[in-house]
């Protein structure tokens, strides 16, 4: 298996990959390295007269290491994500002091080095030092996820376990430096040039012939994408005060959440009903039960309602405010007032029917 996909990669590389990029044809691993940090998060064409430029002011380990870092970034400059510039030259100081100026052969120990993960490091030995090891950047995660239908969000734990797996599997077989930095570049080419994020041209793919998603039609959907952030939940509880066959509604302040709608008292959780009635709406009232909650979405987070039934015992004052009312549930309806307002007057309703029906 690995030496089929890894042998049509290289085929296509060699006929249809890119040759002719600034960086390529070097085995110098300080050049890949620079250029392998500059394109985590920059396009090709962008990175070309960066990584020129880069490479005219800074040729080495060592005038990297001793420039002031203000030059350093003033050459990085429009590439953004600064951190990449001070990482590539707080490396570049670890590697002239701890290593003479040399790159260690040994990737786990590159991965130490400030910037460098595990598909940078691999990158670098397998260019440069012809090492036998797999790239796992972005592209090759959305290359594997759809050849193998590999379903989950890539920058899940598990299933990033599962592409680096899957991505060793695939390397060549005792492949001599030469083999792996085509294979290295097939990937990456393959990831920029045909299996792209968006509208993937399979029809010039070399792995159309088994890829999964292809033969499903899933490229639109493979990789999966980025789990949306889960909301934060709030929760309130809700009032239902009934007197007979009428309820208690009170209306929002024209702002903020269901603002000038007509709504039952809310709440915090915690708060003791009974109290905050006699405190806050001057109305003496009993516990009659609590309703199970009720979820409702907002486009920032999630309202948990606890709805708690109470029953006037001693009235109050009439309600003259303009934003108190007592009503029966048909006139509720009437009125204008959210969504969980009318799932619990039909809640209510069904309580008033049962218990109108057991007192029969
Ligand atoms: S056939 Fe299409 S989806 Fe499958 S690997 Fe090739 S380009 Fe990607």
């Amino acid at each position: 298996m690995s030496q089929a996909f890894a042998g049509r990669l290289i085929r296509w590389q060699l006929e249809h990959g890119r040759h002719g990029l600034p960086w390529q044809g070097t085995s110098d691993p300080y050049a890949i390295w620079v250029s392998e940090v500059m394109l985590q998060q920059t396009q090709v064409l962008t990175v070309i007269p960066y990584y020129q430029q880069f490479m005219r002011a800074f040729p080495d380990v060592s005038s990297l290491a001793q420039a002031p870092l203000e030059r350093v970034l003033a050459l990085w400059s429009g590439l953004g994500y600064y951190s990449r510039a001070r990482h590539l030259h707080r490396s570049a100081q670890l590697l002239l002091e701890d290593y003479g100026g040399e790159f260690p052969h040994d990737r786990t120990v590159l991965q130490r080095l400030p910037g460098i993960g595990r598909s940078t490091a691999a990158a670098i030995a397998a260019f440069a030092f012809g090492e036998c090891c797999t790239i796992l950047d972005g592209n090759v995660k959305r290359i594997l996820a759809r050849y193998f239908g590999i379903r989950g969000y890539p920058g899940e734990r598990a299933i990033e376990a599962q592409l680096w797996q899957t991505a060793e599997r695939l390397l060549p077989q005792g492949p001599d430096s030469k083999t792996m930095a085509s294979y290295t570049q097939a990937l990456m080419d393959l990831g920029a040039l045909v299996c792209t994020r968006a509208r993937p041209r399979c029809q010039l793919c070399p792995l159309q012939s088994d890829c999964v998603a292809y033969r499903h039609d899933q490229t639109a959907v493979l990789p999966t994408p980025k789990p949306r952030k889960s909301l934060p939940v709030k929760a309130a509880a809700h009032l239902i005060v009934i007197d007979h066959n009428r309820i208690f509604l009170e209306k929002r302040p024209p702002s903020g959440i269901w603002g000038g709608l007509w709504c039952f008292p809310e709440l915090a959780v915690d708060q003791d009903s009974i109290d905050y009635c006699a405190r806050n709406i001057n109305l003496r009232v009993s516990k009659v039960t609590e309703l199970p909650c009720l979820n409702h979405g907002f486009t920032h987070f999630k309202l948990c309602i606890y709805p708690q039934l109470l029953r006037l015992v001693m009235p109050g004052p009439s309600c003259a405010a303009p934003d108190r009312t007592w009503v029966t549930i048909e006139e509720a309806r009437e009125l204008a007032i959210p969504v969980p307002v009318k799932k619990l007057l039909s809640i209510t309703e069904t309580v008033f029917q049962s218990c109108n029906h057991v007192s029969q």
